[in-house]
């Protein structure tokens, strides 16, 4: 039996991205057009040419504009999760906001056809060792696993210590299983390959031999794109070079990437994978 790998897209609209916060601020977002169908509908499609499945983490606040969307996730056979109403930093939000933020969240998810989420991806990673309490807010509320920490060595993010695979976390109000996005050690380093401007900007063999080689081991790889990824004509944003580098660097090789990784390896979201790999209890 093949290894049943975890693919996952965080639905957020290009202007949501933390990188380029400055550029738009929360409050002009409801006066941006929407590109979301734009990634949506390229993922959509390949998924159904590979009849491969995966996890929709999406924002309440698109959930609750776009409930068109989580419908269509729903319809075809995709798993809907939680990530967060509107892509706040867990630290900006403190305990009593993450509680608020996920209870909105929820409400926006179940609202538009959604069962209740019980999977999370914190907004940008910021589920950190300072954040750490926000496991047992997560537990507390019924969520089964978590896919918000990155084992990586980074200036604002990631825990660089972190069990690069699945592992459980243990609480006050019960366990939950940390499925991180897959990492690879290069050069005595965890360095992501899940995801993000790495998943472009790396050689397209580099990932798939990742994802190889999790899969002779039977190990289950966890990979997060966003639909802005799939959208190269999106307007460009007056940024830092460095920015403008990690947003916009080979956007039109997202799609043949994503198409090259469904046809070689089996994909479903990421509940169905942990159940797979006996890490979570059915429901
Ligand atoms: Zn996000």
């Amino acid at each position: 039996m093949s290894t049943k790998h975890a693919i996952s897209f965080d639905v957020e609209e290009y202007y949501q991205v933390a990188n380029l916060r400055l550029n738009y601020p929360k409050q002009d977002w409801d006066e941006i057009p929407s590109r979301l169908s734009i990634g949506m509908e390229h993922i959509l499609s390949a998924l159904k040419k590979h009849n491969a499945r995966a996890t929709f983490f999406f924002l309440g606040w698109i959930a609750e504009r776009h409930p068109d969307w989580v419908k269509r996730c729903l319809d075809a056979g995709h798993e809907v999760a939680s990530h967060g109403y509107d892509h706040d930093f867990l630290w900006d939000l403190g305990p009593e906001g993450v509680v608020s933020d996920l209870e909105r969240t929820e409400a926006a998810l179940e609202a538009a056809g959604a069962p209740r989420p019980r999977g999370f991806r914190a907004s940008t990673f910021t589920l950190t060792r300072k954040t750490f309490w926000a496991m047992d807010i997560l537990a507390e509320r019924g969520y089964t696993y978590d896919s918000s920490v990155h084992p990586v060595r980074h200036p604002t993010y990631g825990i660089a210590d972190f069990e690069p695979g699945i592992s459980v976390v243990k609480t006050e109000a019960g366990s939950l299983v940390e499925f991180p996005v897959s990492t690879r050690k290069i050069f005595g380093r965890n360095l992501p390959v899940g995801g993000g401007g790495y998943f472009r900007l790396y050689p397209g063999a580099l990932i798939r031999n990742a994802v190889a080689d999790l899969d002779r081991r039977g190990k289950p790889a966890c990979i997060y794109l966003h639909p802005w990824e799939f959208d190269p004509e999106q307007p460009r944003a007056k940024t830092s070079a460095s920015k403008a580098f990690r947003h916009y660097v080979g956007l039109r090789k997202t799609l043949p990437r994503l198409e090259a990784l469904l046809s070689k390896f089996e994909f479903v979201g990421l509940e169905e994978s942990l159940i797979a790999s006996g890490d979570l209890e059915p429901r």
